[in-house]
């Protein structure tokens, strides 16, 4: 039954100590006048956290959405240790008393390495959090400063060997390679040097440059380098080959996992899944419908404060359109999307032309990306949308 399908809730934590200058997340920065006191006396923090209360409230009243089972539930930001290990547990407690949740069920939390100590690792790893996520980057510290990424390489290794300590055996890091300066020796370097921590999942993202960040303007001043495609793609191949010598399966085009250690969470990105996100900017797909949260903190807390959802958009997909969504979204899975998923006589004949330019393969049953497709993975998606 559609309603009972498996669900997964996103947190949007949208605070971070600063912001890293690549960083396009919707996101206020803790600590500053704006993450302080309010004149109402309390801080924004504990204004969104009392928000997010009423916005799981809401949904929890919701037939199609309060009663379906947890498949996961995930953490990000932002920063979500930007709050206390204490808060984070009763939002979780929160999230679990308004949707059943199963043992299989996966918990991630997504954490900077410096925002974390081995108490507050333990009081995650014992309200039931199963994954954690530290946001790398890079183990060269003179990557850091060009990003404005702050801490240390040390805080890394730190965390996550308090991270394993404290019980955590599903650990994920994140790297970036094509950042400022970075060389291709230097960016082997730390692919090893991560692979030494023995994480069960690495994600690897080629630096994008978005627009309105400070990289982007800080490129246009010439203060640093602009990205160089082709070197990314010799880093993208460099870290495949390194990532699999050790054990991991390359399952999607940035994620890498030991066997079982895929995540079950964006997996339902990838999969037609449904997902709920919560928190300003969040964005949902449930039964067709994409819908997305306000993007800003203080409206986000105005409309939950007024009892109201703080949806700014809303689209009903047509079976044609979450057709073509599953197979776009699904391509990115290396192990491909069933040709069933291709329904419409115009999407027919744009597969047939990417097969012929080398970017698309198919067999009797699947239809995936060839390893040319995977690096214009973007350009595919534009042809088949
Ligand atoms: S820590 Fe993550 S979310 Fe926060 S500013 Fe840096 S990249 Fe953005």
């Amino acid at each position: 039954m559609q309603s009972q399908r498996e669900i997964g809730i996103y947190v949007h934590i949208p605070f971070c100590r600063q912001r890293c200058h690549f960083c396009a997340f919707y996101l206020e920065v803790a600590g500053t006048d704006r993450g302080g006191e309010t004149a109402e006396g309390t801080t924004r923090i504990d204004a969104f956290r009392l928000a997010l209360t009423q916005e799981i409230d809401l949904y929890r009243r919701q037939d199609s959405i309060g009663s379906r089972p947890l498949q996961s539930i995930y953490f990000g930001g932002g920063t979500p240790t930007a709050l206390p290990a204490v808060q984070l547990v009763s939002l979780l407690q929160l999230v679990q008393a308004a949707w059943p949740t199963e043992a299989s069920t996966e918990i991630t939390v997504e954490a900077h390495p410096s925002t974390v100590t081995p108490t507050d690792l333990k009081i995650l790893v014992d309200a039931g959090f199963t994954r954690i996520s530290f946001g790398a980057e890079s183990m060269d510290e003179n990557d850091f400063a060009k990003i404005g990424r702050p801490g240390r390489v040390r805080d890394t290794e730190t965390a996550v060997e308090a991270a394993r300590a404290a019980g955590f055996v599903n650990i994920n890091l994140d790297l970036m390679y094509g950042l400022p300066g970075q060389s291709l020796e230097s960016w082997t370097n730390t692919v090893r040097s991560l692979l030494t921590l023995e994480p069960s999942h690495v994600s690897c993202y080629a630096l994008t440059i978005e627009d309105g960040t400070r990289l982007s303007r800080n490129i246009a001043l010439n203060l640093v380098p602009e990205t160089d495609d082709a070197l990314q793609i010799d880093m993208e191949s460099a870290a495949e080959t390194l990532l699999a010598e050790t054990g991991f399966i390359r399952y999607e085009i940035s994620n890498y996992a030991k066997p079982g250690f895929a995540c079950r969470h964006n997996l339902l990105y990838w999969t037609d899944g449904d997902y709920l996100g919560l928190g300003p900017s969040a964005q949902s797909y449930v039964q067709g419908v994409r819908f997305g949260n306000v993007a800003d903190l203080t409206a986000y807390i105005d409309r939950l404060t007024a009892r109201q959802l703080p949806i700014t958009d809303r689209t009903s997909l047509s079976d044609n359109e979450q057709q073509r969504d599953a197979l776009v979204f699904g391509l990115r899975l290396l192990r491909g999307v069933p040709l069933h998923r291709v329904v419409d006589s115009a999407q027919h004949r744009t597969i047939h032309t990417l097969i012929e330019k080398g970017l698309l393969e198919a067999d009797a049953e699947l239809i995936r990306l060839t390893s040319l497709g995977r690096r214009y993975a973007d350009t595919v998606a534009g042809e088949l949308f």
